[in-house]
């Protein structure tokens, strides 16, 4: 029996609503009876189940099936320079429980992963569940990552880590799909989760020490061919045509508008900054030269994303990272030139604006790469398959 009507029936099932076989049979245009057939492995891998809160009628049971949110869990992981923290989190992305560590990733992959392992292991158990119920693995990390593989490449704050296999080493312990990004794509997933589900063009940008963008476009997260699409953080800008930066090359944006390099600018004019943490608290602290040099590093940015704005049309531009937190300053700089300088149509409705998700956007973005792995009709398919062929049920 081939099984794809039971991967068609679970994508319409995805968004949590419940309703009747009747309804899934009307929608799929496959009859009663196989409807009632596939819902039947959907049951039994714990992807579907009765809908729990749906009215019945006359004191009967609901007749009603929605996305089972209790039964499978899976992990998002997000590995930060100094901090590591995974959530579980049922099918639909609600986080179950999380937990949190302060721990270098410089420390190699072996010492970060196996806290990985150890600590996702006891939040799955802790969550009620066993390992049997986990489905997939989603994971950040703070470089350059080949998607396909899961290996980090070149991967500058990273000492040990350039193409070791990420997945491979986790599923030694988890037996699941292991789906590894950079954390600047992870926080565009989260934060389109958390606040723009129904925007198809949305750019994410993270300024932190770095500067990075994640790309939405049509909906999908754009990769590019290796994987390093959005990654602005070298262009040039005119300003900075003296500045050097550490990729070799002098003006990049990262070299003028991240965290260290206003504290930086600061400092050369007297002020004790070092990190964007003392840049935000100057400028909350109402500190003119910090507020001038946000500003600046707003239009800085502007600049690039005025380039971005004319290749990709994004609805929406979303500013994250430690920098966001001096936002309006940065934002406001950014609004001035990208709003100048693009086309009128494309900055009609362009909304530019501070993240939402704001620290919980990796972990919401690991979770979302991992179901939305999870929940493919590809792997949907491929379990209800494995399930058919094991015997378990038989018709
Ligand atoms: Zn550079």
């Amino acid at each position: 029996m081939g099984s794809s009507g039971a991967s068609d029936l679970f994508q319409i099932l995805r968004d949590g609503k419940p309703r009747t076989r009747a309804e899934l049979a009307h929608l799929t245009g496959l009859a009663r009876s196989t409807v009632a057939l596939r819902m039947d492995s959907l049951t039994q891998l714990g992807l579907v189940g009765p809908a729990a809160d749906a009215p019945s009628t006359g004191g009967r049971p609901s007749s009603q099936v929605a996305l089972a949110t209790g039964t499978k869990v899976v992990l998002g992981v997000d590995i930060g320079a100094s901090h590591a923290r995974i959530v579980a989190s049922d099918l639909t992305g609600r986080p179950l429980l999380d937990v949190v560590a302060e721990i270098e990733v410089s420390l190699g992959p072996e010492a970060v992963l196996n806290w990985v392992i150890e600590a996702g292991d006891a939040l799955v158990r802790k969550a009620g569940h066993d390992l049997g119920d986990l489905l997939a693995i989603g994971i950040g990390l703070p470089g350059p990552v080949e998607y396909s593989s899961g290996r980090p490449i070149n991967p500058p704050i990273m000492p040990g880590w350039d193409r070791f296999d990420v997945p491979g080493w986790l599923q030694a312990h988890f037996d699941v799909p292991v789906l590894v990004d950079n954390d600047v794509n992870i926080m565009a997933l989260g934060e389109r989760e958390a606040a723009w589900p129904d925007v198809d063009h949305l750019i994410f940008v993270k300024v932190a020490t770095g500067i990075g963008a994640g790309v939405i476009s049509g909906g999908m997260l754009q990769r590019g061919a290796q994987g390093i699409a959005g990654d602005i953080g070298h262009v040039q800008v005119a300003r900075g045509i003296d500045v050097p930066c550490h990729c070799g090359n002098r003006g990049c944006l990262e070299a003028l508008a991240s965290g260290p390099a206003i504290a930086a600018a600061l400092r050369a004019s007297g002020l004790e900054t070092t990190t964007s943490h003392d840049v935000v608290e100057l400028v909350k602290l109402g500190n003119l030269e910090a507020i001038q040099a946000v500003r600046q590093a707003g239009r800085d940015m502007g600049e690039v994303l005025t380039a971005c704005v004319s290749l990709i049309n994004p609805s929406v531009i979303v500013i994250g990272g430690s920098m966001a937190r001096a936002g309006e300053q940065l934002i406001a700089g950014m609004r001035e030139v990208v709003y100048t300088r693009s086309m009128p149509l494309a900055t009609q409705h362009l909304q530019i604006v501070p993240s939402t998700a704001g620290a919980n956007a990796a972990v919401l973005g690991a979770s979302m790469l991992a179901i939305h792995h999870a929940l493919s009709p590809a792997r949907v398919d491929a379990m209800v398959l494995e399930l058919l062929e094991s015997g378990v049920e038989e018709r």
